[in-house]
């Protein structure tokens, strides 16, 4: 693993898990999304300080990672520590790991084009594998899209709603329309997001409007 260092580690196991953690993150983002990762840092921490510190405000429990895009470092609760800083249990490690390092590669990925924040959540859900189809969702009054774009829209409409959603979204947009048709409209993206200019992007691409494809996806939750 050439191009992923690990730094910050108290003990070997530590390392180990997350040395192992990397390369199957690796492994999975270049079979499912063809990218490569960028030379990358992950640091492991031991205290919600550090993260809270790197956030600049405290962080809430379910934080137990955050991915510094400019620098291509990872900050995560070290193994030993995870699920006692955190609310998840230790096996979701691994894709944590996967989760953070998909953002990065995106990242690089999409070179100063920005993504709205539905796209650049949900599929880190998709390819670390944590959409959970048991898990309930609502969906936004204004739709999806429209409702979780911008950092502000998400942080006023994602409490309610559940990030879940997301990944479950991007999942069916994969599945129902293919990863080529994502990764083009992640490679159209402008370096400056605007809902109205992404919407006509989006039909260009699936030939259809983000509402009648948003009402696709509710009709296949609702009959499964
Ligand atoms: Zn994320």
């Amino acid at each position: 693993m050439k191009n992923i260092t690990i730094i910050g580690h108290k003990n070997e196991k530590d390392l180990n898990l997350t040395q192992r953690a990397a390369k199957k993150a690796c492994r999975r983002i270049s079979q499912f999304l063809k990218l490569e990762i960028p030379k990358s840092t992950i640091k492991l921490t031991y205290s919600r300080k550090e993260l809270d510190k790197k956030m600049g405000h405290k962080t809430e429990p379910w934080i137990i990672a955050l991915a510094d895009l400019e620098k291509n470092e990872i900050t995560i609760f070290a193994p030993s520590i995870y699920s006692k800083e955190g609310i998840y249990p230790i096996d979701r490690f691994p894709s944590t790991v996967c989760h953070e390092m998909t953002h990065i590669a995106i990242y690089a990925f999409v070179k100063g084009r920005s993504v709205p924040v539905w796209l650049n959540e949900g599929l880190p859900y998709v390819v670390a594998n944590q959409t959970d189809p048991e898990q309930t969702f609502f969906i936004p009054e204004q739709g999806i899209c429209k409702a979780l774009d911008s950092p502000k829209n998400w942080r006023q409409n994602i409490r309610g709603v559940g990030q879940n959603l997301v990944g479950r979204f991007v999942k069916f947009l994969i599945d129902s329309y293919s990863l080529t048709k994502l990764m083009k409209l992640l490679k159209d993206l402008e370096p400056n997001y605007q809902y109205v200019h992404f919407a006509e992007i989006f039909k260009k691409i699936y030939d259809k409007t983000i509402t009648e494809v948003e009402k696709e996806f509710l009709d296949e939750i609702n009959n499964p």
